[in-house]
């Protein structure tokens, strides 16, 4: 069977970027790789959005980038600005396209569907698949969105709608994230924050359906694409072991209070790059502890307190949006990370925090 100098398990998104990144900056040159992947074609099915905080590959695959955002609960409504790192969606149709061209042109990478259709006991293994099951025990953010087309003018698309909590929370955290794409085009998606022991918040279809009836009263629309998901708010374990790194969801990519990780995956494949020559000896790359500290504070809060977490998000915003953005994104200072804890319910954190 044959061998290949590396190996990246999952042609996803942390593959794929971790690929690219390799190719552009030369590093496959004289080196073999095998990127194992199952599906059968590459088509759009996630939709990555972020606050713009470091520069990737990908200004390209651009759907929409947006100036200004809102974030609601019921009888509030808080509208912000962030200039300074726009919000993006990538459509995932373009990311696999461009990347997937781009390594069709190097003959050292080959595709795979199976890890059994090659020899992988002497190569260097990047793998992002993790086997996590959807454990009842554990927070999940799961979530369905459609994108819908109307006839006639309808949103705004100046601005997003980040969070808007102004609807049924069944003793959980749920809200709705809006992004118009233009005045006529949107993703609507519905978004809970819990530990998926509740059938009836799966109920997506309804919810969105609903929610964009009878809360934003649009009754003339068609939907034209549809995705779903769950995002672990837990990091998996894994056995170290020398000739391994693990990626993406799978390595520890998610920041766990929010569900971003496509940002933290490109950083990660940067790294990655940077440190190829001698990667098997390089310090592990996470996510800065400080945050791996008070998100497990913050979704205690969430866990024991759901009914408090919107006001919490409310609040949270009313420190400038620069900063919020910057924590949220692992790019805070220490004044910065202040003043968010500083808008916290004290006790009930400290509370979490010595429980
Ligand atoms: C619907 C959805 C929307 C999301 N939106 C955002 C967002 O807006 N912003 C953000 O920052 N994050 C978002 N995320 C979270 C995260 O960015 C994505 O999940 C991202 O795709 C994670 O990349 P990954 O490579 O770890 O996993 P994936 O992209 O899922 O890649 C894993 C790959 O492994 C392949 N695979 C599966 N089993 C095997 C096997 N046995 N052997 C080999 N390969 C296998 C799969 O086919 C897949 O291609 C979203 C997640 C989902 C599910």
């Amino acid at each position: 069977m044959k061998e290949f100098d590396y190996i990246i398990i999952g042609g996803g998104c942390a593959g794929l970027s971790l690929a690219y990144e390799l190719e552009i900056n030369d590093k496959l040159k004289d080196k073999t790789l095998a990127i194992i992947e199952p599906r059968n074609e590459y088509k759009k099915d996630k939709i990555w959005s972020f606050w713009k905080v470091s520069p990737h590959n990908f200004d390209d695959c651009i759907k929409k980038s947006w100036k200004n955002f809102s974030i609601n609960i019921p009888g509030k409504t808080n509208h912000l600005k962030c200039d300074n790192y726009p919000y993006q969606s990538i459509d995932s149709g373009l990311f696999y396209e461009k990347i997937t061209c781009k390594l069709k042109e190097n003959e050292n990478i080959f595709f795979f569907k199976d890890l059994k259709e090659i020899n992988s006991k002497n190569s260097f293994i990047f793998n992002s698949v993790s086997s996590l099951k959807k454990d009842h025990r554990n927070l999940w953010q799961h979530f369905c969105g459609v994108e819908i087309e109307t006839q006639n003018n309808f949103f705004d698309d100046e601005i997003f709608n980040l969070m808007d909590f102004d609807c049924e929370q069944k003793e959980s955290v749920h809200f709705f994230y809006t992004l118009p794409y233009s005045k006529t085009k949107a993703l609507v998606e519905t978004t809970w924050l819990s530990k998926m022991n509740d059938r009836s918040q799966k109920d997506y279809d309804n919810q969105i359906k609903d929610y964009i009836e009878n809360f934003l009263n649009l009754k003339n629309y068609k939907i034209t694409y549809k995705e779903e998901g769950a995002i672990p708010l837990f990091y998996p374990t894994y056995e170290e072991t020398k000739n391994k790194i693990n990626i993406g969801t799978a390595g520890g990519m998610t920041r766990l209070s929010t569900g971003y990780t496509f940002l933290n995956i490109q950083e990660h494949s940067k790294y990655i790059s940077k440190n190829f020559e001698n990667i098997s000896k390089a310090k592990k790359f996470e996510i800065n502890k400080k945050y791996q500290f008070l998100d497990d504070i913050f979704l205690k809060v969430l866990e024991k307190h759901p009914e408090k977490m919107p006001d919490i998000f409310f609040k949270m915003f009313k420190s400038s949006p620069k900063t919020v953005i910057k924590f949220l994104s692992n790019k805070s200072n220490f004044f910065e990370d202040l003043s968010i804890i500083m808008k916290m319910p004290k006790w009930t954190f400290l509370k979490a925090l010595l429980k």
